[in-house]
C-alpha cells in the first residue's frame, strides 16, 4: 500500500539514474506491467496503516484510505482538467509549479487516474468538473474509509524524506530564490518537470552559466544529519552531466568535504572528473549569500587543501540534501527496535515486520530493490512455516 496517489516512491519523481544516466521509468514500468497482470497482488494507493497489533501470523492493521474522488472508470482523458480553472501547488515537482486542482499526478502515473484536491471538492467548481467527465468516473460524495485487514506478515519500506534545509540558516534555502535542493533540480532536468527539462534560475528563468553543489548539506553533521546518505555525492555527479549536457560552455563545482563512491560506482566518478567542465573543490561550504541586485549567490568556502578562503559568484547553487528515514518522525505502530538515526535497526524487525529499503539504512535503487526482494522472501517464509 502507498500514501501517494501513485507507485514507485521517491525514483517516480528523478530525471535519470546513475551510474548507468537511464531513465528510472524503464525499470518502473517492467514492474508495473508484472503487477497489472498478477491477480494475487492488490494494490492500495492514498492507503496509511494506522495501527497493527497481534503476533506473526495473525496481525490485525487498520488501513486508513484517503478518497480520490475519481473512480476506476477514469480513462485519463484530461476532460474533468479541462472543465477546472482551479490550481494548487503541484507536490510531484515539488511545489515549484502549478497543476490544476483535477490533475493527473504525473504523465507516467501508475495507476494512470486524475485526483481531485479536496479543495476542489468542496468548491463551487466541483459540479461543473464533475459534469465535463464523459466516464461518469467523478464521485464527489467519497470519503476517509479504514479497512481492517488480517495479514500474517508485515514488510514496512516507507523510505525516506529530503532533510529539511530551511534549517541551515547559512545556506539561505527557502530565502534565496536560486538556492535549491538536489531533489527539485532533479524535477527541473525532467522533461515532464516544471520547465519541460530545461535547467533555469527559479529567479528569472535564465540558462544559469555557473552552477555549485554544495556537499553535506546538513550531512555529517551531529546538528542536522550525523549520519552520511551515501548517495549525495553520486547525486550531485549525475546533475552535473545534466547540466553539461544542456549547457556545454557552463562551468560546475561540486564543493565536498570527501567524495563517496563504493564499489563499481568509482568508474562514474572518474568519467565526471574527465569533464573540464566540471571542477571538484575539496572544501566545506561555511556561507551563501545572495547579491539582491542580481540573485546570483556569493559562496563562501576554505580550500581544504591550501587552508585559504575563497568567496565566489554562482547563477545557481544546488544543496545536496541527505536522506533522512520517514521511520524518525513517523515510527512503525508496533514496537520495533531503531538505530540512533531513526532508521529501523535490522531487516528482522520483530516476528513477522520486516524492514527494507531505505527504512533501514540509506541506499542507492539496487540495493533497495534487492533489500526488498529479500525482505518478501522472507515474509514468505513467515507465512509459509505456518
Ligand atoms: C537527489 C537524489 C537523487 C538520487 N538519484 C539516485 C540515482 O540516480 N540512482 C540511485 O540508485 N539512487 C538514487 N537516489 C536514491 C533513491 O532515491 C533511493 O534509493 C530510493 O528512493 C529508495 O527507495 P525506497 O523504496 O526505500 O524509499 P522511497 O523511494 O522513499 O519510497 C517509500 C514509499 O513509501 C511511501 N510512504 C512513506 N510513508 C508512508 C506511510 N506512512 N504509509 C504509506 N506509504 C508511505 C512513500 O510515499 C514512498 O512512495 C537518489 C536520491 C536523491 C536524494
Amino acid at each position: 500500500m502507498e500514501r501517494q496517489p501513485y507507485l514507485g516512491g521517491r525514483v517516480a519523481q528523478l530525471h535519470q539514474y546513475f551510474p548507468k544516466l537511464c531513465p528510472p521509468y524503464c525499470g518502473l514500468e517492467i514492474n508495473f506491467r508484472r503487477m497489472k497482470i498478477s491477480p494475487k497482488l492488490h494494490v492500495l494507493t492514498q492507503a496509511e496503516v494506522e495501527s497493527v497489533s497481534g503476533e506473526e501470523g495473525n496481525f490485525d492493521v487498520a488501513i486508513k484510505l484517503s478518497p480520490r474522488y475519481v473512480n476506476e472508470k477514469c480513462t485519463a482523458c484530461g476532460k474533468c482538467a479541462e472543465a477546472c480553472s482551479m490550481e494548487i501547488d503541484n507536490p510531484f515537482n515539488y511545489n515549484m509549479d502549478k497543476v490544476k486542482a483535477a490533475y493527473l499526478p504525473h504523465d507516467m502515473a501508475f495507476p494512470l487516474r486524475f485526483i481531485l484536491d479536496p479543495a476542489l471538492v468542496k468548491s463551487g467548481e466541483a459540479q461543473k468538473v464533475k459534469e465535463a467527465c464523459p466516464y461518469d468516473a467523478i464521485d464527489l460524495d467519497m470519503s476517509t474509509k479504514t479497512l481492517d485487514l488480517k495479514v500474517g506478515t508485515i514488510v514496512w519500506a516507507t523510505g525516506w524524506k529530503p532533510y529539511d534545509v530551511t534549517r541551515l540558516d547559512s545556506y539561505g534555502s527557502g530565502k534565496y530564490p536560486n538556492v535549491i535542493t538536489n531533489v527539485m533540480m532533479e524535477r527541473l532536468a525532467a522533461p515532464n518537470g516544471p520547465t519541460q527539462g530545461k535547467i533555469l534560475r527559479p529567479s528569472d528563468g535564465k540558462a544559469p552559466e555557473t552552477v555549485a553543489f554544495v556537499q553535506c548539506a546538513g550531512s555529517r553533521d551531529e546538528n542536522h544529519l550525523p549520519f552520511c546518505s551515501t548517495i549525495c555525492c553520486l547525486a550531485s555527479m549525475k546533475q552535473s552531466t545534466y547540466v553539461r549536457e544542456q549547457y556545454p560552455d557552463a562551468k560546475v563545482y561540486i564543493f565536498y568535504i570527501d567524495i563517496r563512491a563504493m564499489d563499481r560506482l568509482e568508474d562514474f566518478y572518474r568519467m565526471v572528473k574527465e569533464d573540464p567542465g566540471t571542477i571538484f573543490f575539496k572544501g566545506k561550504v561555511a556561507k551563501i549569500e545572495q547579491d539582491n541586485a542580481t540573485k546570483n549567490l556569493m559562496v563562501r568556502v576554505e580550500d581544504t587543501n591550501t587552508a585559504s578562503l575563497h568567496e565566489m559568484s554562482f547563477d545557481l547553487v544546488v544543496l545536496a540534501t541527505g536522506m533522512q528515514p520517514a521511520t524518525s518522525d513517523e515510527p512503525v505502530p508496533i514496537s520495533v527496535p531503531y538505530d540512533d538515526y531513526g532508521f529501523v535497526a535490522s531487516m528482522h524487525a520483530a516476528p513477522g515486520i520486516c524492514a527494507a529499503g531505505c527504512t533501514r539504512t540509506p541506499a542507492g535503487v539496487s540495493e533497495s530493490v534487492q533489500d526488498g526482494t529479500a525482505a518478501a522472501l522472507k515474509a514468505i517464509q513467515s507465512v509459509a512455516r505456518r
